[in-house]
């Protein structure tokens, strides 16, 4: 059986790795990776493309009779992959186009919550900055302001004063700091809360929930700083209780598939509702993502005990109501090594020392993997691995407590080196906290 992952991060790492140890799957199995990192080029039974085109890709599934498709990040969706592979009759499992704007719009994503009756912030949408200035001035701060279109994580301002708001406005209405992404704006009141990520596979007409999890966007400890792509994650969230899980089910989750029904929509997929849970314990969905979250899924397939081929064929095929998902009952916690200068400016080229041994543990240990992100093959003889990325590795373990988890993590990253390295050492404190 051959596969075929779209990505090059530490998401696209581990859904490959979780595929390559399907039982269902027909041997010889083989995952090839486009375009893929160092640690999908190291391990065994992968492949790396070179390829990024979407024709091309759909020329290669075809010819090499790919049994399925799964794309990792959010811009080739934006682009319409699975509408091109499914229009060459090759299996893919992701939304379409049009489904995946409730990503790749937040205007689009809003309208689509109201019209549905999906719990969300009030918002108003905005192009003219001389009108998003007018609005701020009578709902004050503290308010969020968002980029409508894909702005790779930049797009979001939590302004804590009106005068950053204002700023926010004019640095994408006026001076198109983000480009096109940011030429229309949303205005969002601004929610307060613990935000957890709820994650499920879709269908189109059913949905299996994932394990939950949280992760850490803030590049220093304490949640201070810049934000990030995420710096860290663990699974299962300890806020989401199962009573929450059962409101979240019918208030989110069944509530959205229900409205791109009526939309006319079948989606097929994994769908991310990034939510905020109130103190009182109500849910408001902060945004939609149409893929699994980096570095969510590192923790979330770290524990995962089904087989992800099974799963993924069964969305594929309309069945998901036959199939019910596993879990290792373990915490997972990882820790994201990042490179010097991310997230603004990464310096690639530094030479990651410690890995070698780490591989040949983790083939004989499975509590842990060191999921690539950022990272190639370079160095003076082309044959060392070199960061390639601002987020280079997720230092990814599992653990009877979150404080068990976390110590494993950390003891792992500590065998690993390269100049520069930027890593917060306080992943999972919240969840410990929880605990307590
Ligand atoms: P988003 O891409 O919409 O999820 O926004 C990125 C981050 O900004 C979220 O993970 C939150 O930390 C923060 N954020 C977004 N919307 C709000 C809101 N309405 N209130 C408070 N924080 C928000």
């Amino acid at each position: 059986m051959k596969l075929l992952v779209i990505g090059a991060g530490g998401r696209e790492h581990a859904l490959a790795w979780r595929l390559l140890q399907s039982s269902r799957a027909t041997r010889p199995i083989k995952v090839f990776v486009a375009p893929g990192n160092a640690g999908t080029l190291l391990e065994e039974d992968f492949e790396n493309l070179s390829i990024t085109g979407i024709p091309e890709l759909v020329e290669f599934a075809r010819k090499e009779s790919i049994a399925f498709t799964v794309i990792g990040p959010e811009a080739p969706l934006a682009a319409g992959i699975v509408d091109a592979f499914r229009a060459a009759g090759q299996k893919i499992f992701g939304p379409t186009r049009q489904a995946a704007q409730l990503e790749t719009s937040k205007g689009f994503a809003k309208a689509f919550m109201q019209r549905h009756g999906i719990p969300t912030a009030a918002y108003a949408s905005f192009s003219s900055a001389a009108e998003a200035h007018h609005y701020l001035d009578q709902t004050g701060a503290p308010i969020v302001i968002k980029a409508d279109g894909l702005a790779a994580g930049k797009g979001v301002v939590v302004a804590t004063t009106l005068a950053e708001a204002h700023a926010a406005v004019d640095a994408m209405l006026v001076e198109n700091r983000v480009g096109d992404a940011g030429a229309r704006i949303v205005i969002e009141e601004f929610l307060e809360g613990e935000e957890a990520s709820f994650i499920v596979m879709a269908d189109g007409r059913h949905v299996l929930p994932l394990a939950t999890s949280q992760d850490h966007k803030r590049l220093k400890e304490g949640d201070q700083g810049p934000n990030t792509g995420g710096m860290g994650a663990y699974s299962p969230a300890p806020v989401i209780t199962p009573k929450l899980h059962a409101k979240i089910m019918r208030e989110v989750i069944q509530a959205t598939m229900n409205g791109l029904e009526q939309d006319g929509e079948t989606y097929t997929g994994f769908l991310y509702a990034g939510l905020m849970i109130a103190p009182d314990g109500s849910v408001k969905v902060l945004e939609f993502n149409c893929r699994m979250g980096d570095p969510e899924a590192e923790v979330i397939l770290l524990r995962l005990k089904s087989d992800l081929v099974t799963l993924m064929e069964h969305a594929m095929n309309g069945t998901l109501d036959k199939i019910e998902a596993e879990w290792d009952r373990r915490t997972a916690l990882g820790v994201i090594m990042a490179a010097q200068g991310y997230p603004d400016t990464p310096r690639k080229g530094d030479v990651i020392h410690g890995l070698p041994q780490l591989l040949a543990m983790a083939s004989s240990e499975k509590d842990f993997h060191v999921f690539h992100a950022g990272t190639a093959l370079g160095g003076e003889d082309g044959k060392e691995t070199v960061t390639a990325g601002g987020r280079v590795l997720c230092v990814t373990a599992l653990g009877d407590s979150v404080k068990i988890a976390q110590r494993r993590a950390y003891d792992i990253a500590e065998q690993i080196h390269f100049d520069g390295c930027q890593m917060r050492h306080d992943i999972g404190y919240r969840a410990i906290n929880h605990r307590k």
